[in-house]
């Protein structure tokens, strides 16, 4: 391995070449930073700290200096797809543009200077605005009260049936089974599990929606909850939701409706009014943040008045003119340190004034409108897996295609790479054969989707033309197609640096 300093024509100007990783970008004695002398003397770490707290060996951190740092990470930049830099239709993720002002004003410095444990009495713009976030997804939802703890979808999951568990045990009751459609996401059944629940799967009837027989079939006293997921993961709205409601109900069980994807039903329906005792919303989805890159999120769970008492502590409340923390009298106890993800609670509380009622209720419109566009412009093509008008997303498939071309949604999705798209999700839901979901979201112009419905047509008509040429895609991107199950199984070694020359 080369070192930088040496052989600088190694190093790619642009970001179609293999970038070196960091490791391999490292020599010793560089730094990114100085330090000035202040005049106050040098001591060793050793005299100062007992040994028993310091490491025998080397630590074996990177060197670059400041230039080389920003050119590696400026070049991995632009091999990046983001959402800032097109359009990002993956079902199931809202992977939808996010705007800048939101960021803004949850950098200001009022905000981000806080410490976390600044007692209550000296914070109180910060609980200000915790309170005001909670009361407006109150109102978005129709739920009584709720934390803003969880610090993502699966943790709110998690939560809501911890909740729903506190209260069957405060009845004396101890149910073991959660009942999930196999329509819900997946994080449902795993959420089940680790809350100590058997999660016990029911299917879909011809329109794609939850099979009312065999929930029936199934409800019984041993029922702790049924989790919803709505609009479900084929995109589609579920229209017996008051009788599933009322059903549950009757033998004690509770309602969960996972609200990750709420930009379908923003400002026209609400999970409160439904009948449901627990929501859970991703405001990295919905709400100003972006999704997907690892980054933090903020998943609030909502509740109706029974399960007031567990929620996770502390709760803020408004007494007077003031702010205070209180205790709910069961609680399930702290589920996050301090507020949650606080940066991404302030985003999601920008977004939602700046909109207001009508502006949210238009977000969910256009996000519906979109995928029911893409829909039916794309039907000849790529036929949607069920009938029924699609919320905000739309679940189509290529199997036609595949049989007679052997063109698959990989394929397709690659071809798409080359033009310049974000994939779709694919292969999922599990029950649509080479499923193509797109998600548009309210955020991409008419002459955005337009120009991804000729894309897809594009490769429809490539699959019957030149299958083979589609094979090869994508071949603009800086790395084309990969051996997949190798890629997972087999990751790139760790380099080992340089010596410096
Ligand atoms: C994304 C999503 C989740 C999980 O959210 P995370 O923040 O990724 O944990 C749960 N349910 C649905 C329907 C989702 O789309």
């Amino acid at each position: 391995m080369s070192s930088p300093g040496g052989k600088s024509s190694s190093i790619p100007l642009m970001g179609n070449e293999e970038e070196p990783t960091i490791f391999e970008l490292s020599c010793t004695g560089r730094k990114s930073y100085t330090m000035r002398s202040t005049g106050v003397p040098v001591n060793e770490l050793k005299d100062l700290v007992d040994g028993m707290f310091l490491r025998d060996d080397e630590l074996d951190l990177v060197e670059v200096s400041e230039r080389d740092l920003v050119a590696h990470f400026t070049r991995l930049s632009h091999r990046q797809f983001s959402v800032d830099l097109g359009f990002y239709p993956l079902g199931s993720c809202t992977m939808k543009y996010n705007p800048k002002f939101c960021d803004e004003v949850a950098s200001y410095e009022s905000l981000v200077l806080i410490h976390p444990a600044t007692p209550s009495k000296f914070c109180q713009g910060w609980l200000d605005l915790c309170f005001k976030l909670t009361g407006a997804l109150k109102e978005i939802t129709g739920m009584a009260g709720g934390t803003l703890q969880p610090a993502a979808g699966a943790q709110g999951e998690l939560t809501g049936l911890l909740l729903i568990k506190a209260y069957h045990e405060s009845r004396g009751e101890s149910r073991k089974k959660v009942i999930i459609p196999n329509t819900a996401h997946g994080t449902n059944p795993a959420s089940v599990t680790l809350s100590g629940y058997e999660p016990v799967t029911i299917g879909t009837n011809k329109d794609g929606l939850v099979n009312i027989d065999e929930l029936k079939a199934i409800l019984d006293d041993d029922v702790a909850a049924i989790m919803l997921t709505n609009p479900n993961t084929l995109g589609l709205f579920e229209t017996e939701i008051a009788e599933i409601a009322s059903l549950v109900h009757n033998i004690g069980g509770l309602l969960y409706y996972d609200g990750a994807n709420l930009n379908a039903i923003l400002g026209a329906v609400r999970p409160g009014d439904m009948g449901f005792d627990v929501v859970h919303l991703n405001l990295h989805k919905t709400f100003a943040t972006p999704h997907g890159g690892g980054g933090p999120g903020a998943g609030p769970v909502l509740v109706s008045k029974r399960l007031l008492d567990f929620l996770p502590s502390p709760i803020v409340t408004q007494e007077g003119d003031r702010f205070i923390f209180t205790y709910p009298k069961h609680s399930i106890g702290r589920i996050h340190s301090w507020f949650g993800n606080a940066v991404v609670l302030a985003r999601a509380y920008a977004y939602i004034v700046f909109h207001g009622n009508d502006g949210l209720k238009t977000v969910g419109e256009l996000a519906v409108l979109n995928a029911r566009y893409l829909k039916e412009r794309l039907k000849e093509y790529f036929p949607p897996a069920y009938d029924s008008p699609p919320m905000h997303e739309a679940v189509l498939t290529a199997e036609s295609v595949t049989k007679e071309t052997g063109i698959k949604a990989l394929d397709i999705a690659k071809g798409l790479l080359d033009r310049g798209f974000h994939a779709p999700t694919i292969y999922f839901p599990l029950l649509v054969h080479e499923a193509l979901m797109i998600e548009p979201t309210e955020t991409e112009s008419l002459e955005t989707v337009d120009s991804l419905i000729d894309s897809l047509e594009e490769i429809y008509r490539c699959a019957y033309e030149d299958p083979e040429l589609l094979k090869t895609a994508p071949m603009n991107t800086p790395v084309s197609r990969v051996d997949e199950a190798r890629a997972a199984r087999q990751l790139k070694p760790v380099y080992k640096r340089d010596t410096p020359a």
